[in-house]
């Protein structure tokens, strides 16, 4: 299996794309004819560059406007055909993309066109070359795969064959299935794109909302099955024109692209194992436990305030690190690491982002494996030197800068709160939370999409719809990702402005990504109870918010007055009812919540998000005053 992009798909002048693809694992490129254009020097020394980079170039596209022209202009497509075949020959590459017609002279007819083709096909064959032709989803004529395939049966020429595009077969909702009937070896290229779901004109989605193979709502994977079952053994190659992705930083975004090709592709051999290969054996999705550990990097009073904090929670201070400045305190099952070391990560992390979560580490069923598959999708392992007595626990870097730890049962690795903690015998204490709800991260939203990546690729996980959370200074994109189970949910939240709670938190922290942890409950009112006994400040909520809830839900009596009287939320749905309880913003604007989930609700407290922001808001320094 043989690996591709398309230079239209990363932004940044040639050679930045060139290097980005290269870092990223591609084995090759389509060069975008743009992309040659804009760079200054002849075809042979790009050709030459590629090489240089260990790059393949599968694809020279595209040439437009080519099948179904009457006279001067069909001699003049052949000529312009002629110029580019010198240029191919130049880069050395010996394919060319032709999409359908859009030339408002362009007549109909699939001979017409099929004639047309195999005239091309002599001309190629001459220079060893080969053409590709690809229904484009608005073509004047030809707009649908199986057209275009049609025309190359007719056309009848070896050096004439197919080039199928997922965005052009889904987008039409032309059924993927029909492309089985094509012999493989008359396809020439496949390119892979996803897009979201998104009504309107075929072009304008086409070129400004593509995106990579699942971060979208297209049918990918079954496209791809169809591919392979054909026997295709050409390159895979990504073609995504996004706007976000042309503003981006070239490396992360091959990145993305080549962790959601491998991930896409060894979906498929698990489905079809025999139809692909090449591609190295890997674990698949990890089923994810749980959250085993959050880790604050943290120093000095700001250590003070959070271990406060976490006190007046019913945290216990349960153990230190026999050699490091690492504090635990559990309750439940949850367990936070205050870590004030001066020098590794968690300090580095300090220095850049301040008191900040610097590190995760999940439950995963095998840690092993989960390292494995992230290194087959192009993550980077994360290693630390252990001192003595201490484990060696896998991790891999997550993104921006964040590292990840797996832990599991299996290896023992869970006993590193007993082999690396000394245990501190106090007073037990509880206000009855007993393991983490969800993470909620906070990133620009060019970054949601990364992120959502990283964790589904990896994990058994599933998106929610994506959603707006309104906060009085600005819209905040919000997207739950979880297992089936619910053991493990993360809330990702984007933001476009730092004038937005998230944002200013983004500005400030300098690209923190925790922003809260939600801690569970079964029963939010003792846990209420419990808390003011421990001192606790719940974030107030205003009286408008109580009157609303009265009116919107038919609450059972007394409930009302008890939600007020803990400033407690409250939100159900046709499964079930939601209970939140949030802390006051602390640090660069991190809080916790507190939930109770009844019955089978699944969401997060949506409505309830911007009145807790401007409740939060009001209780945080005046906008435009910066941190002392
Ligand atoms: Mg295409
Ligand atoms: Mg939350």
């Amino acid at each position: 299996m043989k690996t591709s992009i398309a230079t239209v798909s990363i932004s940044g002048n040639l050679p930045e794309k060139l290097e980005a693809i290269a870092a990223a694992g591609f084995d090759g490129i389509e060069i975008f004819e743009q992309d040659f254009i804009a760079h200054d020097g002849n075809p042979r020394e790009v050709g030459d560059l590629i090489r240089s980079m260990g790059l393949d170039i599968t694809l020279f596209q595209p040439f437009r406007d080519f099948e179904g022209l009457p006279e001067p202009l069909r001699a003049k497509a052949f000529d312009r055909a002629e110029r580019k075949f010198d240029l191919m020959q130049d880069l050395g590459t010996d394919l060319v993309l032709i999409c359908s017609s859009c030339h408002p002279d362009a007549l109909g007819g699939i001979d017409r066109a099929a004639a047309d083709f195999h005239d091309l096909g002599d001309r190629a064959a001459k220079r060893g070359l080969r053409v590709g032709f690809e229904a484009l989803a608005w073509g004047k004529h030809v707009n649908d795969h199986r057209d275009a395939w049609e025309v190359v049966r007719r056309a009848d020429h070896a050096n004439v064959g197919l080039i199928l595009d997922s965005f052009h077969t889904l987008a039409r909702k032309i059924d993927p299935e029909t492309i089985r009937r094509i012999p493989g070896d008359k396809i020439f290229f496949v390119q892979l794109a996803d897009a979201p779901l998104i009504d309107m004109d075929l072009l304008y989605w086409s070129r400004h909302f593509r995106n990579m193979p699942g971060e979208g709502d297209l049918a990918v994977t079954d496209f791809m099955k169809a591919v392979m079952a054909t026997g295709y053994s050409g390159p895979i190659s990504l073609e995504i024109f996004n706007d976000q992705f042309r503003g981006g930083q070239p490396r992360s975004i091959a990145k993305d692209g080549y962790r959601a090709l491998i991930a896409l592709m060894d979906d498929v051999r698990r489905e079809e194992p025999s139809t692909v290969s090449g591609l190295p054996q890997m674990p698949a999705r990890l089923d994810v436990e749980g959250v085993a550990f959050v880790e604050f990097a943290a120093r000095a009073e700001e250590a003070e305030t959070l271990e406060d904090l976490l006190r007046t929670l019913g945290f216990q201070h349960s153990g230190n690190h026999i050699s490091k400045r690492l504090s635990l305190w559990t309750q439940g099952d949850i367990r936070i690491v205050v870590n004030r070391e001066t020098t590794g990560f968690a300090s580095s992390s300090y220095v850049t982002h301040g008191m900040s979560v610097c590190d995760i580490g999940i439950s995963v069923n095998d840690a092993t494996q989960a390292v494995s598959r992230a290194k087959h999708l192009g993550a980077t392992p994360f290693e630390q030197a252990t001192g003595p007595g201490e484990l060696n626990i896998p991790a891999i870097r997550g993104l921006s800068g964040s590292v990840v730890h797996f832990i599991d049962e299996a290896s023992g690795l869970n006993d590193v709160w007993s082999v690396e903690f000394n245990n501190i015998q106090g007073k037990a204490t509880s206000a009855g939370l007993y393991r983490i709800d969800h993470l909620a991260q906070t990133m620009s939203y060019d970054e949601m999409l990364s992120w959502s990546l990283f964790y589904t690729t990896l994990f058994q996980m599933q998106k929610s719809p994506m959603f707006d959370v309104v906060d009085p200074d600005g819209l905040v994109r919000s997207q739950a990702l979880e297992t089936l189970d619910g053991s493990f949910r993360i809330t990702l939240n984007g933001a476009e402005t730092h004038r937005t709670m998230a944002g200013h938190f983004l500005a400030d922290s300098f690209g923190a990504s925790v922003q809260h942890i939600a801690f569970a409950t079964d029963d939010i009112f003792k846990t209420s109870s419990a808390l003011v006994e421990l001192g606790f400040k719940p974030l107030p909520m205003s009286d408008n918010y109580y009157a609303d809830l009265d009116a919107r839900f038919d609450l059972a009596p007394g409930l009302l007055d008890s939600l007020k009287a803990g400033s407690i939320l409250y939100d159900e749905d046709a499964d079930g009812a939601f209970l939140q309880l949030y802390s006051r913003p602390y640090g660069g604007g991190m809080f916790f919540e507190i939930v109770e989930r009844r019955g089978n609700y699944r969401g997060y407290g949506a409505p309830n998000a911007p009145f807790r922001i401007a409740a939060q808001k009001r209780l945080m320094r005046p906008k435009g005053m910066p941190r002392i």
